[in-house]
């Protein structure tokens, strides 16, 4: 069986093609500059086999015919024929309330996953174009939605409920979501594979660390809480994200540079965070080298941003009780250990004894980098989100999306049902 996990964003279309039988990645790549500028300098780039190509993507339609192109292409390719795949995994960032699962697409879903548009209206108009696309080129084919959201819909009213007018949970749906579910989801079920314990039993505190960042509490295999909340926006210092921060400081602002509140949160989203900080820097390897040659600002940002992860380690440390692993993954939890051992610093009296020289030695690989008698194990895990994808789209496929059945990477579906 083979399966192809697409993730469509506003300019971009990410995808990669799996082989059920022999749980092995065919192909992945990107097409970039879709839409922007009419799609005109659109272009593909394969990984491997690795393949370049431009061609005008106006719409994602072109960009996914780009992509079924490429697949069976003499050169490039790695099936025959379309006829192959055997279902498309699709990712949407927001599920809302409506969606604690993956779901096959049926028109009533997608009415409903549309209707989640003003709660991401940055992120999901592009996934469904894509959807649409994708069901308009391949019709006969079945369209799975694997939810951003879906996998902290356990959290309790507790620690998804603002301290804010009660209607405009109940007019708005205004509460905490939650976003890179499929990470936290695939690294915390890792991490119990790597404790050697059924992931119904562990209590892992995870932090997805790349341009988003963001943290979860799982406790007994299912999210309690998570940092990110109505959006993106909210907890921990992003690349260009501010993370948390006074509400008061928006009209402030507002009134002090004559902005909109739009303008405002613009900043937040895309000037804030490290770049806000170092005010050029949002890459962490640039943002390290430059410490090292002693900028100020670049130092002064490695701390708040470690700073705030520390305090997050702490507060979901109350939240679970006990802490069976902390999980760093995601470009910078997979790559710096400079982020990991700041983050883990002073931690001992809640049995976190990191392994400095282990950590150090540790990039982009699977790793325990807590010592051998830490009480809490800390784990380098690099993050498989397209396996989730793909585990969910067999499941459901397969009809037994309840039933958990140790794959290859004793990876059991998001089925929870709270
Ligand atoms: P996203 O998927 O959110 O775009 P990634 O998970 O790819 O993000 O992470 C991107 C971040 O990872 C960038 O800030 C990049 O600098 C950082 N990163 C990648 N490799 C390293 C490294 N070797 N050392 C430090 N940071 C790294």
């Amino acid at each position: 069986m083979k399966i192809l996990a697409l993730n469509c964003g506003s300019s971009s279309a990410k995808y990669q093609l799996y082989d059920w039988d022999t749980k092995k990645v065919l192909c992945k790549g990107v097409v970039e500059k879709v839409v922007v500028d009419q799609g005109i300098n659109a272009f593909i780039k394969q990984d491997s086999p690795s393949y370049v190509k431009n061609h005008p993507c106006p719409s994602h339609k072109e960009a996914l015919q780009l992509i079924f192109d490429t697949l069976i292409d003499p050169q490039a390719g790695v099936i025959k024929n379309i006829k192959e795949i055997n279902a498309i995994g699709h990712r949407v960032v927001h599920g809302g309330m409506k969606f604690a699962r993956s779901v096959m697409i049926t028109q009533e879903i997608l009415d409903k996953i549309k209707e989640n548009i003003p709660l991401a209206p940055l992120h999901n108009p592009a996934n469904i174009e894509g959807i649409m696309a994708a069901k308009e080129l391949l019709p006969k084919l079945p369209h799975i939605a694997v939810f951003d959201t879906a996998f902290h819909q356990t959290m309790p009213p507790h620690a998804f409920i603002y301290a804010v007018p009660y209607e405009w949970f109940e007019k708005y749906g205004l509460r905490r979501y939650g976003f890179h579910g499929t990470s936290h989801l695939y690294v915390s079920k890792r991490a119990a594979v790597l404790l050697g314990k059924p992931y119904k039993e562990c209590n892992v505190i995870t932090l997805h660390i790349g341009n988003g960042v963001s943290i979860a509490a799982v406790k007994n295999g299912v999210s309690i809480d998570t940092s990110m909340g109505f959006t993106p926006l909210e907890g921990a210092v992003m690349g260009t994200r501010s993370g948390d921060v006074d509400p008061a400081i928006v009209p402030f602002i507002c009134k002090m540079e004559n902005k909109s509140p739009e303008q405002v949160e613009n900043i937040l989203n895309k000037a804030g965070g490290l770049k806000g900080i170092t005010t050029k820097y949002t890459d962490r390897r640039d943002i390290e080298k430059a410490a090292l040659l002693g900028d100020d600002k670049a130092k002064l940002s490695i701390e708040i941003e470690a700073y705030r992860l520390k305090k997050y380690i702490g507060s979901y440390t109350a939240a679970l009780g006990r802490v069976d692993a902390v999980v760093f993954t995601a470009g910078v939890g997979e790559n710096s250990s400079i982020i990991r051992e700041k983050a883990c610093e002073d931690l001992e009296f809640i049995g976190i004894h990191l392994d400095k020289e282990v950590n150090r030695g540790t990039r982009g690989k699977e790793a325990m980098i807590s010592t051998p008698d830490s009480r809490v194990k800390v784990f380098v895990i690099p993050t498989n989100e397209e396996l989730v994808f793909i585990e969910d789209v067999v499941a459901i496929l397969e009809n037994r999306y309840d039933v958990h059945t140790n794959f290859t990477y004793s990876f059991q579906s998001s089925d929870y049902k709270p």
